[in-house]
């Protein structure tokens, strides 16, 4: 006879949605599935493993056996929250808990993947081009999902996320926003465009790689403002020009007026310059921003002179132009009629330019994620949530997300921010609630996870980790081993052992 019972399906309690899931299917983050049954978390727990960099003796005759502390020892592992699974509500112990002994110290890692409703990403875009004002909406399938931040030296610089766009607007804008989040979190490409119908850019964003601004890749990131770059290659210049300009959007340069220039015995050469002098040499605005000569809207340099002083200026006056990245660059002498002619430029101005593009770094974007763990997750760890939150704070309490090393900022809460290329790929997740779902590991010792109210009766060694599906990766270049005794305020004393 025919089987008419149709399989039960279970329901997946990991986060606020609820999922029912049927037999060998996956829940709506396709985080969760049903396999006969048996709610399983889809992706392998995480496991960084030592490396296999030789440990160095402390001691230079190599006959000690203390070793440097700030050495991941070869064969520890360290238990990450990627693949770890979340507990929902939060009062219940986070997934795993796990202990191992570190030179002598019981050391506990407390280990889960947290939704975060409160997160974003910041993201540095090292490019001089102009992408946006400050505060100019950064959309993607045009839904707001952030805005333009205040530049940073040589970068533009975007806040994209959080919960205002999560959840304080439209469904979609949400499910674009977590979507947009998800993906450059975990270093995928996401096009963005910027600005208004007048002023529209396109951004390819990827964390470790260039930006590309409207369809055409950035190269270099700018050596400095104009002024810097004058201060920086002025003695180059010398007997190969009588004046040198420095296209910038911040600070356009004067040699002959600039502090470098008077010090190297450069006479004035009647040059006028557009926009507003700030001080000697240094000029602002001689332009408006945009995608030209040294992040200015400018194609022709000459556009940002005035009409020579005849009183100071010569014919034959030599005049370099170049950009901040040397990528653009002019040379001119004076005529008769103190008019700026191209002309060829000599070999050695040629190369002066090549040295300013050889002292700029890539143009890469970074991505950073930003979250608030402040929140409730902190009952996955102890019963007394504010006590983790001080514990942190009092550097007891170790932070990691995925195993890098996290930024913890100053006041409430505990608001992380840590860079997506130090994690294991694909570390980050989502919920359809909507928000990012992110691995966060604190590690304490025991005895402190016990003064703060800790879930003790769920420690397992970390050994009993070995029985599941594991990903074991190595660890990342920035080295950072969150069992170091380094991070840790009791390291200090010197009453510990
Ligand atoms: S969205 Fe994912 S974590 Fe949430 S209930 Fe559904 S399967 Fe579980």
């Amino acid at each position: 006879m025919k089987d008419t019972v149709k399989p039960e399906k279970i329901r997946c309690d990991a986060c606020p949605v609820m999922c029912f899931i049927a037999d060998g299917k996956s829940g709506a983050c396709d985080r969760y599935a049903n396999h006969g049954g048996e709610l399983i978390r889809l992706d392998p727990l995480t496991i960084i493993e030592g490396t296999d960099q030789k440990l160095v003796p402390f001691m230079k005759d190599g006959t000690s056996d203390d070793w440097d502390g700030d050495i991941v020892k070869g064969d520890r592992p360290f238990v990450t929250a990627v693949g770890a699974g979340t507990t929902y509500p939060d009062y219940k112990p986070a997934p795993f808990i796990v202990s191992q002994e570190i030179e002598g110290v019981d050391m506990v890692t407390i280990v889960t993947e947290g939704i975060f409703s409160y997160c974003g990403a910041k993201v540095k875009i090292d490019t001089d081009r102009h992408i946006g004002h400050e505060r100019d909406i950064v959309r993607v399938d045009g839904e707001p999902i952030g805005h333009v931040m205040t530049s940073e030296y040589g970068s533009k610089m975007l806040s994209l996320g959080g919960v205002e766009h999560l959840t304080g607007g439209s469904k979609k804008e949400g499910r674009v926003t977590c979507d947009a989040l998800l993906r450059l979190c975990n270093r995928e490409a996401v096009e963005v465009s910027i600005g208004e119908d007048d002023h529209v850019t396109t951004v390819v964003i990827q964390a470790g790689q260039a930006p590309i601004i409207n369809g055409v890749p950035e190269k270099l990131m700018r050596v400095g403002c104009g002024s810097a770059t004058i201060g920086m290659f002025a003695k180059q210049w010398l007997t190969h020009a009588d004046e040198v300009v420095i296209v910038d959007d911040h600070i356009t340069g004067v040699l002959s007026e600039h502090e470098a220039g008077k010090q190297l015995d450069i006479p004035p050469t009647g040059v006028k310059m557009l926009g507003r002098r700030s001080t000697p040499g240094r000029y602002f605005q001689v332009a408006q921003p945009g995608t030209g000569w040294g992040g200015t809207d400018i194609v022709d340099p000459l556009t940002i002179l005035g009409p020579f002083n005849p009183k100071i200026a010569w014919e034959g006056l030599r005049l370099l132009m170049v950009s901040t990245t040397g990528e653009q660059f002019a040379y001119y002498e004076l005529d008769a009629d103190l008019v700026p002619q191209p002309t060829q430029m000599p070999d050695a101005l040629v190369a002066s330019t090549q040295v300013i593009a050889e002292n700029c770094e890539p143009s890469i974007c970074s991505v950073l994620f930003m979250g608030g763990a402040g929140g409730s997750l902190r009952a996955g760890v102890t019963e007394n949530p504010v006590r983790l939150t001080r514990s942190v704070k009092d550097a007891l309490t170790h932070v990691s997300c995925g195993g890098a090393d996290s930024y913890v900022w100053p006041g409430g809460g505990i608001t992380v921010m840590v860079d997506v290329l130090d994690m294991p790929s694909g570390s980050f997740g989502y919920v359809p609630t909507p928000a990012l779902v992110a691995p966060i590991e604190f590690s304490l010792r025991v005895s402190d996870y016990r003064t703060l109210g800790g879930h003790v009766d769920q420690i397992r060694p970390v050994d009993a980790t070995q029985s599941q599906e594991l990903r074991r990766v190595r660890q990342n270049a920035q080295g950072h081993d969150p069992m170091s005794r380094a991070n840790y305020r009791w390291s200090k004393d010197p009453d510990q052992p």
